[in-house]
Formats: structure tokens, C-alpha cells, sequence
């Protein structure tokens, strides 16, 4: 079975083609600059790479070109679009609509398009677009939603609502709902795999630390509390978004600077978070840099990044009543040996004991132990892989 996983953004489109056999990537690339003078798709299949610089007006045209790329005589891999079983689409957000993936039909399209736009309304009408591009190009082929929230749809009502009028709650649907969702259960998963362990066996703590990062709660497989929100503003601070500030905080601001609602959200998404702090950069490997030149707001921004990550790992395992692992994924989970060390430092007295000389050595694409033998608590690196998760789940439904 040939799984096609679709990413669509505003002007881009991401895609792989999986063998479900194998789980192999067969071809993957991504087409930029939808709808904007100068589109471009990047191309990769059978060993090479090609740049198709074709004029693409829309997502329709776009996903038209994938597949040419797809059965192409240098990047192809497919001697028809025929072999591609289905597609899966990747959505950010569900509300309470979706709770699982869900194959698309006339009603699941109106409720993506009529209910869950104004909670994502940057990404979910891109996913939507792009699943209507791909529903025109190939109507015979099943198409499937995966969204970043189901995975938390397991969260008990104590952990996901807010202390707002419960009424409101019920009427606009303004809880917690988390994202990351494919990630954080991909790496749970292999994480009890590479423990030998079932996953109901397991208490674990996944941080995926990237330029957006959430830490999830997993309890027996099932996520019970994530910290991200009603929408990925919330938890730690990120690269340029805030994180979780007292409500009454922002509204001051907004004041004192003269930004409406639209531009003290931008504002809290795009100004904020380790950039805002370091006055530097978004990126850790800057940040890194900077503080061991001596710049004290870049070390600031890394101690800020890691003490909210670590209270996150101690608020879950006193939530779950214990913890057996902590895993680290993600740009800034894979990559950053500081962060990491950062967070676990002071953890011994749940029961890690951390390897630092293990936590040093270079990322090898594998999953990597970095608590010494004797830990309690196993603390794990294990790379991410959202499209698989999107393409087994596809695959799955079919
Ligand atoms: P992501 O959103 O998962 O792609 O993560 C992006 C972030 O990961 C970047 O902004 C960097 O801060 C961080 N990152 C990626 N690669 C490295 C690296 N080699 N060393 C340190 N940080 C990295």
C-alpha cells in the first residue's frame, strides 16, 4: 500500500510518498511560493533531486505538479497516480468535532470548512484547500484527515478546561486542546518499543522541542494533560511565542502599547518567546552562541526555556503519580545537548540520573540513551517522524 501525506500551508505544500510494507519515504519535496511570482517544487525520488520552476496559481495546480514529479522519468517512483492508495492530510486543529482521523466524506468537508476554521484560521483553511486540490486531481482516491489535537483527545475534562464560566465553555468550546498531537504519540510509541515494554506499562513525559514546543503527559499510552492550549500559544515560552502569561498581563500591554486585539496576538505569537527575551534570535543555535560569548540575555532565554520545560516534567509525574521516561524530540529536543541537560539537572530525586557524557554525542538519526543504567527513569532521544504517524493512521482507516 503507497500512502501520499499531505502538508498544505497558505502558499506551500509539503509531501511523502510512504510504502506501507517497508514504512520507506519512496519520494518526498515541497512546492513554495503557492499563488506568488516565483513558485517552485523541490523534488526528491529514486536517488535524485530536481527543481520543477513551474508557475503554480493555486493549490490545484500544485498538487498537479506532485504527481508529475511522482512519475517523473528522473525523480519518479510511480508508473500511475493509481498505485497511490490514499491520501492523508495533515490538520492543526479539530476542536471537539474530530476526535480521531477521519476519512473525508460531503459532511466530514462542511463541518473542516463551516466549524474549524476560526480556531486555526491560519492553517486549517490551507489544509482544506489542499485537500480540495487534491479531491479535483484525483476523485477516485480516499482522502484522510489527521489532526494534531486527537491525540489529546484523551485528556480527562479536570486537565483540558479552563476555570471559565462552564457555560461558555460548553457554548464556544474555549478548552485546551493541545497540538504536536502525531508527534508526541509517535515518539510514546517507540519510546515503549525501545524499552520492550507495552505502552500501558508506561508513565512518560514527551518534550517536543522545536521552534513551536509542547510537553505532553503520557499515562499509559493515552495522553492525560499536554501544555500547550486552545491554540499553541500556550505552555513554555517558544522561539517567538510567549507561552503562558496571566491573562490581565496581556490586556495591560495591549494598553500601554496601543496594539487591538489582532495586533497583541501577533504580537504574543511573533515578538515574544526566546527572541524577545535574547533581543537576538529564535534560534537555539544562536542563542547558544551568544551566552558563550558572554551575552547574559541569551543565557537568560536558555535558563527561561528549560526551567518552564523541566516544572512541566515534575507537574506531569506528580499527575501521573510517577514516571518511567522522558523524551526528548524535535529540532531543539534532538539537537540541543544544553537544553536537555538544563532540564534534567535536579531530577535526581524522581529517579533520573543523567549520562551527560551520553547526552554529548552526536545525533545519529537513532534513538539514543541518555540516563546512565541505573536510572529509574530512562531518558530518551528519539527523532520525530509526524508524516509517518499521518500515513500509518491513513493507512489504518482504510
Ligand atoms: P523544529 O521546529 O523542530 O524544526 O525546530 C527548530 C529549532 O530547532 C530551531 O529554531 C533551532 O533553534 C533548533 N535546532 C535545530 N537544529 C539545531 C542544532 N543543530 N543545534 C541546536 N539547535 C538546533
Amino acid at each position: 500500500m503507497k500512502i501520499l501525506v499531505v502538508n498544505a500551508g497558505s502558499s506551500s505544500l509539503k509531501y511523502q510518498l510512504i510504502d506501507m510494507e517497508t514504512e520507506k519515504v519512496l519520494a518526498k519535496g515541497g512546492c513554495e511560493r503557492i499563488g506568488i511570482q516565483g513558485s517552485l517544487l523541490k523534488a526528491k525520488g529514486n536517488g535524485s533531486e530536481k527543481e520543477f520552476n513551474v508557475d503554480m496559481p493555486n493549490h490545484k495546480v500544485a498538487i498537479e505538479l506532485v504527481l508529475k514529479a511522482l512519475s517523473d522519468e528522473e525523480v519518479g517512483v510511480l508508473a500511475s497516480m493509481a498505485e497511490i492508495d490514499a491520501v492523508g492530510h495533515r490538520v492543526v486543529a479539530s476542536g471537539e468535532y474530530f476526535t480521531k482521523s477521519t476519512l473525508v466524506t460531503p459532511e466530514v468537508l462542511k463541518v473542516l470548512e463551516e466549524k474549524t476554521f476560526e480556531l486555526a484560521p491560519l492553517h486549517n483553511p490551507a489544509a482544506a484547500t489542499g485537500l480540495r486540490a487534491c479531491m479535483d486531481v484525483m476523485p477516485e482516491t480516499p482522502m484522510v484527515l489527521v489532526f494534531d489535537t486527537s491525540f489529546h483527545a484523551t485528556m480527562p475534562e479536570k486537565a483540558y478546561l479552563y476555570g471559565i464560566d462552564y457555560e461558555d465553555y460548553k457554548k464556544y468550546g474555549v478548552r485546551k486542546y493541545g497540538a504536536h498531537g502525531t508527534s508526541h504519540k509517535f515518539v510514546a510509541a517507540e519510546a515503549a518499543k525501545y524499552l520492550g515494554k507495552k505502552p500501558e506499562e508506561l508513565k512518560i513525559v514527551t518534550c517536543h522541542l522545536g521552534n513551536g514546543s509542547s510537553i505532553t503527559a503520557v499515562d499509559g499510552g493515552k495522553c492525560v494533560d499536554t501544555s500547550m492550549g486552545f491554540t499553541p500559544l500556550a505552555g513554555v515560552l517558544m522561539g517567538t511565542r510567549s507561552g503562558d502569561i496571566d491573562a490581565s498581563a496581556v490586556e495591560f500591554l495591549a494598553r500601554k502599547k496601543g496594539m487591538n486585539h489582532a495586533d497583541t496576538i501577533t504580537y504574543l505569537n511573533k515578538k515574544c518567546g526566546v527572541a524577545g527575551i535574547s533581543g537576538v534570535s529564535s534560534d537555539f543555535r544562536d542563542l547558544i552562541a551568544g551566552a558563550e560569548s558572554g551575552n547574559s540575555r541569551c543565557k537568560l532565554a536558555l535558563d527561561m526555556f528549560s526551567y518552564q520545560t523541566k516544572k512541566f516534567v515534575g507537574a506531569y509525574a506528580a499527575a501521573m503519580g510517577g514516571l518511567d521516561c522522558i523524551v526528548f524530540t524535535a529540532g531543539i529536543g534532538e539537537n540541543t545537548e544544553l537544553v536537555r541537560e538544563k532540564v534534567c539537572e535536579g531530577l535526581e530525586f524522581l529517579g533520573v540520573k543523567f549520562d551527560g557524557k551520553a547526552n554529548l554525542l552526536k545525533n545519529n538519526g537513532k534513538i539514543r540513551e541518555i540516563s546512565e543504567k541505573s536510572s529509574k527513569v530512562k531518558v530518551l532521544i528519539i527523532s520525530t517522524n509526524e508524516e509517518l504517524v499521518i500515513a500509518r493512521e491513513t493507512a489504518e482507516l482504510l
